[in-house]
């Protein structure tokens, strides 16, 4: 039995806390107990990099220390032999969880002072004395930073920051060095716990639970005798990711000091610009090249090296991943697996799909400055300048003029598309994800913000006023950072797209790796295009109703809902007959043989019709018919719900031509191009069904078509039918209806729709305080919502599937293009998703990741 005093001594000694390690190559260190620097530190140890001595302290060691347990200072300073200097650093498990600062200089009392002052010097004594006097009292005793703000290092300035220690604390400030060290563990180990740092790292993807690490190293001093002073170096330029030597040095200083790029920094290698540690100190600058090359082939990463020359030797504080662009991760990835450094799987998995939105557009130069004027809802990725214009025909006139534009609308109709088209950006003040600006712009690769509700939008004074009174005229310049939903006043500076060699590389590397198709929402001749650019495996949806509001057909469009009979009608499709077959020709070259698959007219009819007075007259005289007339007709059209009327197969059902006229098109087109040699087996797809029955008088026509067609042309030719899964009926009966298609495509825009009974172009007016309140977790026309309407999904799956085992199941609305979805549906079985041309190459790489990623499980598995 021990007797009461070592009982208590046992008691106090916490059995985690004690475990404090002095980093060796041999000793146990890992990220997951002593956070990613310690185990950084370790490795830069073991390549035989000069790395000043360093203790770890653990996760648990830190917690203990929050808690209130001591920690054994006395023994920690011990690993460090006599009279230490030494500086704290933070290690959580993740560098981007962040974590209290570097405290430098921790054992600096008035003693040591005398003794640096006799060794280094007596300014670089004053001015290490007081750094370390600052920053204790700043974080140690939290005296107010102001106290200290713009002192310059002086024997006076140090004098007064003592006496302002002792007045404000009434205590002399610590002389003991165990005692600084443990006040200084202790400040650092409370403010990870503190409530901001908590928030802070959680929004980051942090765990409730995440532990920190400290580390404890031997200060090198970069003030004093000779050659001294500190810097950082990093041999890729983290903007761009080219190979490139950048940062700075900084002579008599410590830290990152030289990130400051003040006056008197030089830069690392020969430079125009200035003087260089190169030709200052051409045999360090060699050590750095060497310990950079180490670094990247032995720790498999490009590295920020933080070092300190002490009187011309050389230490290494510290090495951390270069933080880097999207654009400049892609680079390094690929030039690392280049070179073997590491796998292609590898370079793979390091590009987050997400990313890869930064790099199809131009973006914001994040270097710049950002004058924000409003944030919305970033509806399509990338960034454009542009004259602000309140109008499509001004947004054509400007580009007719050469000039880029932003079209601002309050919200966009389908006759907007043209002035769309002609824009730079699109910025309207509703809507939300898949309002009509958000789907046609992410369909076209245009930057849009939607939802702006803070910025006002006064029509009769034809002026935008933001927040804070300004207003912007037609005309005046703004930028549009879809990417980040923002709208900033001005011009500002830009990085141009980065669809290089290594962009294509990255993702023709992934495509070995995927096991579920990719392919492209694409309606026009200039999306196909863009989707055959990005490898999409075909088409897997074209809207067809997108190709009618061309000004050349929209008349005939119009011609035809305006028809009084039949046989006009019958005229006015026999007009719209040839530029159809000559769309889906188009389309077919384009694509080369890949499957496309084309859906029949969607759309209520009364979308085609002008929506202002204006217009109706210009329709009036063009179709010689009276105002009254027109305006009558067009007010017949419209309905109570539109999106729940006269749309999709009902119009197939009520007016039977128009799909006729559509798969007459599509058959005629299949035996043109296949005279050429381009053999297309043409999809055909039934949009909005709900009753088995309507699929059945659909198949009967569409058949028919094919035999005349099959007939008159003298050509055989296959098609295959298939339904778009939109209603929650079509879901639960998706088991009948596969037994007369051969495929089902969910289009889960209409399909959140229906099964919210939340109306998507609506819905942005009150999503975001929905989402706030946690009503519902996401946006669900943004993010499939799993619960719901995957389960529909997963419904009609299992029934179509057990109908028919070799049917075709896919999804093609906007979630299409999400990783989340993308893995719902590859766990689904589903052969493919089909999103906007621009997500191609991101769901290209998200499916790869699932693959690899599941592949690494299976591993795992297996050595366990
Ligand atoms: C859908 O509803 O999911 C879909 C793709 O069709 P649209 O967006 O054209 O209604
Ligand atoms: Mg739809």
């Amino acid at each position: 039995m021990l007797a009461p005093a070592a009982r208590i001594a046992a008691v106090q000694k916490h059995p985690e806390f004690a475990e404090h390690a002095e980093v060796t190559p041999a000793a146990r260190i890992a990220t997951a107990s002593h956070g990613w620097r310690a185990k950084c530190l370790q490795r830069l140890i073991r390549l035989d990099l000069p790395v000043p001595r360093t203790v770890a302290l653990p996760f648990a060691a830190v917690r203990a220390i929050a808690a209130g347990h001591r920690p054994d200072a006395a023994a920690i300073l011990a690993a460090f032999g006599p009279g230490p200097l030494v500086s704290i650093r933070p290690s959580p498990e993740n560098p981007d969880w962040g974590g209290p600062g570097t405290m430098l200089n921790i054992g600096l009392n008035d003693e040591r002072h005398r003794q640096l002052a006799e060794t280094h010097g007596q300014a670089a004594a004053d001015a290490l004395y007081l750094r370390f006097v600052q920053a204790y009292a700043i974080h140690v005793a939290r005296l107010d930073p102001d106290m200290f703000d713009g002192t310059e290092p002086s024997a006076e300035a140090l004098r007064a920051a003592l006496r302002a220690y002792e007045q404000e604390t009434d205590e002399p400030f610590p002389q003991d060095p165990a005692l600084q060290l443990t006040q200084a563990l202790r400040s650092m180990a409370r403010a990870w716990e503190g409530t901001t740092a908590r928030l802070l790292r959680q929004a980051k993807g942090a765990p409730a639970d995440a532990g920190l690490g400290l580390i404890v190293q031997a200060m090198a001093l970069g003030m004093g005798l000779g050659v001294s002073g500190s810097g950082v170096i990093q041999f890729v330029d983290p903007v761009t990711g080219t190979r490139q030597i950048t940062g700075r040095y900084l002579s008599q200083s410590l830290g990152r000091d030289a990130l400051d790029k003040g006056p008197d920094t030089l830069y690392l290698t020969r430079d125009p610009r200035g003087p260089s540690l190169e030709e200052h100190a051409p045999g360090l600058f060699a050590d750095l090249l060497r310990y950079g090359a180490a670094c990247r082939s032995r720790l498999r990463e490009e590295m920020q090296i933080e070092f300190t020359i002490e009187n011309g030797a050389l230490s290494v504080l510290d090495a951390v991943r270069v933080p880097r662009s999207s654009r400049a991760g892609l680079k390094v990835a690929v030039a690392l697996a280049e070179d073997g450094v590491i796998g292609r799987d590898e370079a793979v998995l390091r590009v987050e799909p997400r990313a890869l939105s930064e790099l199809l557009h131009p973006q914001v130069d994040p270097r710049g400055g950002r004058d924000v004027l409003v944030t919305g809802i970033a509806a399509s990725p990338g960034a454009a300048v542009g004259r602000i214009t309140f109008s499509s025909a001004g947004a054509q006139a400007s580009a007719a003029r050469g000039e880029p534009c932003i079209l601002v609308r309050r919200e966009t109709a389908p006759e907007d598309i043209r002035g769309m088209h002609a824009a730079a950006g699109v910025l309207t003040e509703r809507g939300g994800m898949t309002s009509h600006a958000a789907v046609i712009a992410r369909g076209l690769g245009l930057p849009c913000v939607v939802g702006a509700a803070g910025l006002r939008f006064d029509p009769r004074d034809r002026c935008l006023i933001a927040h804070d009174g300004r207003k912007f005229r037609e005309g005046d310049i703004i930028t549009l950072d879809g990417t980040a939903g923002a709208v900033l006043a001005g011009e500002a500076a830009m990085l141009a797209p980065a669809l290089d060699g290594d962009f294509r590389k990255l993702l023709s590397w992934a495509d070995e790796f995927r096991d579920i198709g990719v392919r492209a929402n694409a309606d026009t001749p200039a999306d196909a295009e863009t989707a055959r650019d990005f490898s999409a495996e075909g088409i897997g949806l074209c809207r067809t109703e997108h190709m009618f509001f061309e000004t050349d057909r929209l008349i005939v469009m119009r011609e035809m809902i305006f028809a009084g009979s039949a046989t006009d009608r019958a005229a006015a499709l026999d007009r719209l007959l040839p530029m159809q077959r000559a769309d889906f020709i188009h389309l077919f070259d384009i694509m080369a043989g890949r499957p496309v698959c084309i859906r029949l007219f969607d759309p209520p009819l009364h979308e085609f019709l002008p929506h202002t007075r204006e217009g109706l007259r210009e329709l009036a005289e063009a179709l010689d018919r009276p105002l009254s007339e027109i305006t009558r007709r067009a007010e017949a059209l419209a309905e109570f719900n539109p999106m729940l009327g006269m749309r999709g197969v009902r119009l197939g059902v009520v007016l039977p031509e128009i799909y006729e006229m559509q798969a007459r098109a599509i058959f005629e087109a299949t035996i043109a191009v296949g005279r050429r040699g381009v053999i297309v087996v043409p999809e055909i797809m039934i949009p909005l069904v709900s009753a088995v029955r309507e699929v059945e008088l659909i198949k009967t026509r569409i058949d028919s078509i094919a035999a005349q067609v099959r007939t008159k042309r003298g050509a055989d030719f296959a098609y295959r039918l298939g339904v778009m899964v939109e209603t929650p009926r079509a879901a639960l009966r998706a088991g009948d209806i596969a037994q007369h298609v051969a495929f089902l495509s969910f289009g889960t825009n209409d399909l959140t729709q229906m099964t919210y009974g939340l109306s998507r172009d609506d819905a942005g007016r009150f999503m975001s305080a929905y989402v706030s309140q946690g009503v519902f977790p996401e946006d669900p026309f943004h993010m499939l919502d799993v619960d719901g309407v995957g389960e529909l999904l997963l419904i009609g799956a299992e029934r179509g599937r057990g109908a028919r085992p070799d049917l075709t199941l896919s999804i093609c609305g906007e979630h299409g293009g999400n990783p989340e979805s993308i893995a719902f549906c590859r766990r689904a079985g589903f052969d493919y998703v089909s999103c906007s041309p621009y997500r191609v190459p991101l769901a290209r790489l998200a499916a790869a990741h699932l693959a690899l990623r599941d592949r690494l499980g299976d591993t795992a598995k297996e050595t366990s």
